[in-house]
């Protein structure tokens, strides 16, 4: 098998080690990926930096029309990058696609934005000591990123790193997750089909022992992270200077209340349980059922759950494919076994075969177990029952981490005691918390991070307003 090169300030260059890619649901090798030496990293931030200016100075159509390139070539290859993603990542090919028709708008919506980047102009004569006195104000990038990504969506995110990067006029070094380099490097294919400036953008398929070099770098002065709590909170503590944005895990509520239509409810939460397998920091884990309609609710759900196609992520018919190794669906294994010793009441599911967990509904589950507490991440759900709307609202909030939670409900009234309530990035009210539009703000409060994403609030992170006062007007 080719190894595959990585991309080094714009160039397809390869190192002295090798990154063998395996498809965790059949073990078959999917790449051979080149890893950079710490000489070539060092001359991908040394690039980075010295194109730096230019970066910021680069002509808003240039920006534009490489990212309008990005998109339409993601579309053109929708199909070749779904089976690749499907092969690293064990997602099934129905998700892959979706993944990458989100990476096109992602890059779309940045073509966009970055043509309605403009400054603002600040009366400052409201003063009498400030007559004659105007302020300029223009967004101005910190520098070159430093963009850290996650398996669970391996093109998308990455896309959310590198398009408001170069929407900002910052050079972007990318450094993707391990086990799933191989569709940013496609990316990186397609980014070197652009008139971006050399040092632009890098990936580099970097082990987490060499990553400390680029985390700790002065000329990165922003750090981009999408990963899990522990890992975004370690780079925090290591870099307090820096710019860091974390967009981390989750262990997301949908609640059902009394006036849900159950059969969309149930449907619904089903899927979104166990899309990606559960991988997927907005998954629903935890919901949470008004007393009234709980027993209804649970004898919708249980079917909806034992419904979903489980099994090959090649096959187009698949819903819930494998996790990304056996060693995370053991984990999940042993927490599901870990519940249930402890007194839940396991409603299907809990079994596992290879990288597979079969969808799994649990009820009756203590507090303190780490299905309830942690973020799962996989195909578990957690029932609770609940009086009412105050115990609903208090139940989704015990919980250190805050990212998105679902609200079930045709009341106005309560959907906006939610948005007022519920201590989380984004409520999304009448569906599930996983629902995400890649042109929304994204992020979490808590545990669940700092910083958002969505192109414009990403374009904002990545940028700080700087005035420029006129005098003698
Ligand atoms: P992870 O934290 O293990 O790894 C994330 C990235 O950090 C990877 O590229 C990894 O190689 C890198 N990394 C690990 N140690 C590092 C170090 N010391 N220095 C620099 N980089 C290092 O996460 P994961 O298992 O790949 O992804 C799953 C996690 O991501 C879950 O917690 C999930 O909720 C979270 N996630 C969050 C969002 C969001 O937008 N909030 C989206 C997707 C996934």
């Amino acid at each position: 098998m080719d190894v595959r090169p990585f991309w080094l300030a714009g160039r397809p260059v390869t190192g002295d080690a090798e990154l063998t890619v395996t498809n965790p649901y059949d073990g078959r090798v999917v790449a051979v990926c080149s890893v950079p030496t710490p000489e070539q990293v060092e001359e991908a931030v040394a690039a980075a930096a010295a194109v730096r200016k230019k970066a910021a100075a680069l002509p808003i159509h240039v920006r534009a029309e490489a990212l309008a390139h990005v998109s339409r070539r993601l579309a053109e290859r929708a199909d070749e990058i779904a089976h690749l993603i499907t092969a690293e990542n064990g997602k099934p090919v129905f998700w892959a696609r979706g993944e990458v028709g989100r990476a096109v708008s992602t890059f779309r919506f940045a073509a966009e934005e970055t043509r309605r980047l403009s400054g603002e102009t600040v009366r400052l004569d409201t003063e009498a000591a400030s007559a004659g006195r105007l302020a300029y104000v223009s967004r101005v990038p910190y520098g070159p990123v430093l963009g850290i990504t996650p398996f669970n969506f391996p093109l998308n995110l990455v896309a959310h790193k590198v398009a408001p990067a170069i929407a900002a006029g910052a050079p972007i070094v990318l450094k993707p997750a391990p086990a799933t380099p191989v569709s940013s490097l496609v990316l990186g294919e397609i980014l070197a089909e652009t008139d971006l400036p050399e040092g632009m953008f890098s990936v580099l398929p970097v082990p987490n022992d060499r990553a400390g070099t680029l985390t700790e770098d002065p000329r990165l002065p922003v750090v981009s992270f999408t990963g899990s709590a522990p890992v975004g909170y370690a780079i925090m503590d290591q870099v307090p200077r820096k710019h860091v944005t974390l967009e981390l895990g989750g262990n997301a509520a949908a609640v059902v209340l009394a006036d849900a239509d159950l059969d969309r409810a149930a449907s619904r939460i089903a899927l979104f349980s166990n899309y990606q397998a559960g991988q997927s920091c907005i998954a629903v884990q935890r919901v949470i059922v008004e007393e009234s309609v709980h027993d209804d609710f649970v004898a919708r759900l249980v079917p909806a759950v034992e419904a979903l196609v489980t099994g090959d992520p090649a096959d187009e018919k698949t819903q819930v494919g494998p996790l990304v190794s056996v060693e995370a669906a053991e984990r999940v294994e042993r927490w599901v076994a870990e519940a249930v010793s402890a007194g839940a009441r396991l409603l299907t599911g809990g079994t596992r075969d290879g990288a597979t967990v079969a969808p799994t509904v649990l009820a009756d589950v203590p507090a303190d177990a780490k299905v309830s507490r942690e973020e799962v991440f996989g195909p578990v759900m957690i029932v609770q029952r609940v009086s009412g709307v105050d115990e609903a609202f208090a139940a989704v909030n015990d919980s250190r981490y805050g990212l998105q939670a679902g609200v079930f409900t045709r009341s106005l009234e309560i959907a906006f005691r939610a948005n007022r309530e519920l201590e989380v990035g984004g409520v999304i009210i009448g569906d599930v918390p996983s629902y995400r539009a890649d042109q929304m703000p994204y992020g979490g409060v808590k545990d669940s991070g700092v910083g958002r994403e969505g192109i414009r609030s990403a374009i904002a992170d990545l940028t700080y307003e700087k005035v420029m006062v006129l005098t003698g007007l």
